[in-house]
């Protein structure tokens, strides 16, 4: 028998290990290649079950958040044509550019892992016609995993969760309102101190006729030399992406640059003004960014970011992101139609409650009330169908069927912290009757068995 490819338990490593190993087969010495260590890719994590109940306790307030909104989940699938991302995102976005896993597959067809959400939601309320169903706007709701080949590092993973919402059909700015709103009540209910950053980045042709006032800005060399060289080759493929960098010289250089909010059309400034008058009507607090303008080429209008409270919107830090994508269902060929969302970083946010509340304090586990302990064969084989019995009425109970010592079992019901624990053991089979030790009181009591529930009612009222 070859030998089981080992594990490595802590960090992924380049798999260096290609060293012979030997083993023993009808007493000769053969031999064989040992197999490469098997770890987890780069970048890529496992969410164990003391971290995971965090994700899922953020899912579960936002997806009921988005509920009562009216947000209906939807599932997309996770591999698509990658020409959806493409003809999305607009192929000079980095997104697509240089993190897309994509490949060829065997029916040479090149698909990709989706990066994002938003096309093929996009792709799905077209191809379902989803503009016929008699609730509009459309409201999805969708939670899930992405996959970006970026550089790995804190808060940046190469597969992470998401929870996004879209609403397909409604150009009112009450839409955009409502939306910020929901990302606000959720970071608020979780507990996370977080603020919007909010502009408006005006319709397709304002975008343009700015991008050549950002460029002429940058003609002068006093402001140029001070753009970094990455900002440099920005400004030539994509001028807008200039406002939103890192660099502290860019940053230096923007001071002084027209302001986007400046070069919209009427319309858009209206529509900008009152989405902010809702969102004083609600007291969602807001700060004006007017470099903020999103990575992707698909937004107009209104962009917002919320970042943790005292960061600045460095794109790490960033909660929840999202905007109006009014012209994207009919670039990607369906009819003009108005729409909206946002994206929620699932692990981003995580990283913040175990900030505020560490592993003692963080969500609680489903907590079991009843430890149920037997002792001997035939009270392990009569607890388990009494197990069964409980579980289907819906008491939360724990057990350790796999343990025979009673001692064990009782150590684990303690540390589980439940009020009661039910012991069968084999007096208690032959009388027909279960022990009730109270477990804070230390005491126990022997009852008939056909009584147990009527006891237990009584006891964890
Ligand atoms: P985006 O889809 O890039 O607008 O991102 C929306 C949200 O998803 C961000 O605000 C982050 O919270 C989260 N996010 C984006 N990229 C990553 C990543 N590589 N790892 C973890 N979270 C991410």
């Amino acid at each position: 028998m070859g030998r089981k490819p080992k594990i490595n338990q802590n960090q992924p490593k380049k798999n260096t290990n290609n060293s012979e190993s030997f083993k023993k087969a009808d007493n000769k010495i053969v031999a064989q290649k040992q197999p490469k260590e098997i770890t987890r890719l780069r970048g890529m994590r496992d969410i164990l079950p003391d971290e995971y109940r965090y994700g899922d306790y953020v899912v579960s307030v936002a997806e009921r958040i988005c509920r009562a909104y009216g947000f209906a989940k939807t599932e997309i699938p996770a591999l698509e044509q990658v020409s959806l991302y493409e003809r999305s995102t607009g192929k000079q976005t980095d997104v697509v550019s240089k993190e897309m896993y994509a490949f060829v597959d065997k029916d040479n067809e090149r698909v990709a892992l989706r990066p994002e959400a938003t096309p093929g939601l996009v792709r799905s309320y077209i191809e379902h016609g989803l503009f016929n169903l008699p609730a509009q706007p459309v409201r999805l709701l969708w939670t899930g995993s992405l996959f970006r080949r970026e550089k790995p590092q804190a808060g940046r993973y190469r597969q992470f969760s998401q929870v996004d919402v879209e609403m397909f059909g409604e150009a009112s700015p009450v839409a955009d309102a409502q939306l910020i709103t929901m990302g606000y009540l959720i970071l608020k209910e979780l507990g996370i101190a977080a603020a919007v950053q909010i502009n408006s980045i005006g319709d397709a042709a304002d975008r343009d006729e700015y991008a050549k006032k950002l460029v002429e800005y940058f003609k002068d060399r006093k402001v140029r030399v001070l753009l970094s060289v990455d900002d440099k080759k920005r400004l030539l493929k994509n001028p807008l992406r200039v406002l939103d960098s890192k660099d502290e010289g860019t940053q230096k250089a923007l001071a002084g640059a027209p302001q986007m909010i400046d070069h919209i059309s009427d319309e858009a400034r209206q529509h900008f003004v009152k989405v902010l008058e809702y969102l004083d009507e609600f007291d969602i607090p807001y700060t004006l960014n007017p470099f903020l303008v999103r990575g992707l080429d698909y937004y107009n209008r209104t962009v917002f970011e919320f970042c943790p409270e005292g960061e600045d919107g460095s794109s790490q830090g960033t909660l929840i992101g999202g905007g109006r994508y009014d012209g994207l269902v009919e670039f990607m060929g369906g009819r003009p139609t108005p729409a909206l969302g946002w994206a929620l970083g699932v692990d981003r946010v995580v990283l913040k409650l175990k900030e505020k509340a560490p592993q003692s304090a963080g969500p609680a586990m489903d907590a079991p009330d009843i430890f149920l302990a037997q002792l001997g064969d035939a009270a392990k084989r009569k607890a388990m169908v009494f197990f069964e019995e409980l579980r289907v009425k819906g008491y939360r109970v724990a057990q350790n069927f796999v343990k025979d010592n009673l001692k064990t079992q009782l150590e684990q019901a303690n540390k589980l912290g439940v009020k009661l624990t039910l012991i069968l053991g084999q007096k208690e089979i032959m009388d027909n009757t279960i022990l009730i030790r109270d477990m804070e009181s230390g005491m126990q009591e022997v009852f008939d068995f056909a009584k147990v529930y009527e006891e237990i009612d009584k006891r964890l009222k």
